[in-house]
């Protein structure tokens, strides 16, 4: 089965993940599952978050 990976700040469509492998590859810990679809961060938002992060802790 699988699911939609899907930015959860632009809803941008990452890829797809195989449910099956789920847990077997090295996902990153932001994964969030909701039904089929897998809500992460796009490497720009990532990116981004990472920047306002550091802005507000300094
Ligand atoms: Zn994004």
């Amino acid at each position: 089965m699988y699911m939609l990976k899907i930015c959860r700040c632009c809803d941008a469509i990452l890829g797809e993940l195989d449910r099956e492998a789920f847990g077997a590859t090295d996902m990153d810990l932001s994964l969030e599952i909701v039904g089929n679809v897998a809500y992460a961060l796009c490497p720009q938002c990532m990116q981004e978050l990472d920047i306002n992060s550091r802005a507000y802790l300094h």
